[in-house]
């Protein structure tokens, strides 16, 4: 998940990092641009677009893979039960 850093008295942004790489973008620019303190407006925001997990959009593999043998095991259940009734 990319975080921002964003000044607004500046109209500054960082590129989007980690939430650790915001951060230390933040002390950096408190440190070279405003002598150390903490400016208003700024914050540390997720950058757009993103979601809470990378893959969180996806389905995952695994449950793919779980209703896919599922369902093949329900059809092998239903050929053996149809040759048995026979
Ligand atoms: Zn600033």
């Amino acid at each position: 998940m990319p975080y921002i850093y964003r000044c607004r008295r500046c109209h500054a942004s960082s590129v989007p990092g980690t939430r650790h790489q915001a951060e230390d973008a933040r002390q950096e620019h408190r440190d070279t641009k405003h002598g150390g303190l903490a400016p208003d407006g700024e914050r540390i925001e997720r950058a757009p677009g993103s979601t809470r997990h990378p893959d969180g959009r996806y389905v995952s593999t695994g449950a793919v893979l779980v209703v896919l043998l599922l369902l093949a095991l329900a059809e092998c259940t239903a050929r053996i039960a149809s040759v048995a009734g026979r």
